[in-house]
């Protein structure tokens, strides 16, 4: 240890963990989660050469986690080249990381609030939370990734080998969440089936702009507790980057360049959050203009697809 300084992080989801395995050589360290074992929620897919680069910072190798690469994406019926998303065993990555962390609530320096969509510790915001209903699911059907999406939200189906599925949609209610599965079953062949599991969660669409403060008295927050997920849900590289942003300052006795240093490389976040509004409020003009920025985006980290492709995904948006 190189420092006396103790840390104490609350939430041993993708920031937390990742978060301890950067500071526990320089730092006294202590991880606490509510949970006695990861969570197995769909969040599986990642943006692979991101995750990949981060991971090995901390002697893993995300490719010994993959599960299946998708050839394609097709949402609302509509196929796109998946370039750079890839599905891995979150759950079996969390507990190889969770067999090194140490556990435990000490009186801390500095805490951090890792707990996800519940910022536990830090000052409750103006929320935007969405609910999600997900389940596993046995299904023969190609291995791409099916999505159906409205205005204010989306189902999907993410393909996890051996023929197995993560079904699941997010929307503003739960009801609403259902229909769209519902949808998304009758479109791509996903019949009703037994389920292997199924579980509830909440989704956080607020940008880290709208999440502030980041830090309050000793507390300082990162992933999704401080907006770290981008306008379509995607959180995992995004929150594995905020912990390594947190890590620079910690070690570099920085903190107070830790908001602006989020919020710059986060720049895209915003741009993708604006783009889903404009959407939802029917916004044209905005959309227009917004879209070069999100097709680069999005080219840059996960699907490729065309400017008619993305007018007409949008046009079926009910
Ligand atoms: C249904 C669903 C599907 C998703 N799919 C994807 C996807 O495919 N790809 C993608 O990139 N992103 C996806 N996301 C988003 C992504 O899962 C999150 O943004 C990401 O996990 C956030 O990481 P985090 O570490 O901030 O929070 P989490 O990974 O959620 O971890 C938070 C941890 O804090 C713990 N905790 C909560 N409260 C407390 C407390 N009071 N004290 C101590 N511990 C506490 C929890 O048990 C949990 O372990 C999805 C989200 C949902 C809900």
């Amino acid at each position: 240890m190189v420092s006396d300084m103790k840390i104490q992080i609350y939430g041993a989801g993708m920031a937390g963990s990742y978060l301890y395995m950067l500071l526990s050589e320089e730092f006294d360290v202590t991880v606490k989660d509510t949970r006695k074992k990861p969570d197995c929620r769909c969040a599986w897919g990642t943006m692979h050469s991101e995750a990949k680069k981060l991971y090995k910072e901390i002697e893993i190798n995300l490719d010994e986690f993959i599960l299946v690469k998708p050839k394609y994406a097709i949402a609302n019926g509509i196929k796109i080249k998946n370039k750079n998303v890839v599905i891995f065993d979150r759950k079996r990555l969390l507990e190889e990381l969770w067999s090194q962390i140490k556990f435990g609530d000490t009186k801390a320096d500095i805490i951090v609030d890792a707990t996800g969509y519940k910022r536990a510790l830090l000052p409750k915001l103006n929320d935007k939370l969405y609910p999600t209903i997900q389940t596993i699911e046995e299904h023969d059907v190609e291995e791409n990734i099916y999505a159906y999406g409205r205005k204010t939200g989306y189902a999907w189906a993410f393909p996890l080998g051996d023929n197995k599925w993560h079904i699941g949609a997010g929307d503003v209610n739960e009801r609403r969440a259902q229909e769209l599965i519902e949808i998304l079953r009758q479109k791509y062949g996903f019949n009703e089936t037994q389920k292997i599991c199924s579980c509830k969660s909440k989704i956080r669409l607020l940008p880290p702009s709208k999440c502030r403060p980041f830090i309050y008295k000793n507390i300082v927050g990162v992933g999704e507790a401080i907006g770290c997920v981008s306008g379509f849900g995607e959180g995992n590289a995004p929150s594995l980057l905020s912990a390594k942003i947190l890590a620079e300052c910690l070690t570099s006795n920085s903190l107070d360049e830790y908001e602006k240093r989020i919020l710059g490389e986060f720049k895209w976040i915003e741009e993708e959050h604006e783009f889903v509004e404009s959407v939802q409020n029917g916004k044209k003009l905005k959309i227009l203009l917004k879209i070069p920025k999100v097709m680069a985006i999005e080219k840059n980290r996960s699907v490729e697809y065309s400017i008619k492709d993305l007018l007409q995904l949008i046009r079926t948006l009910r």
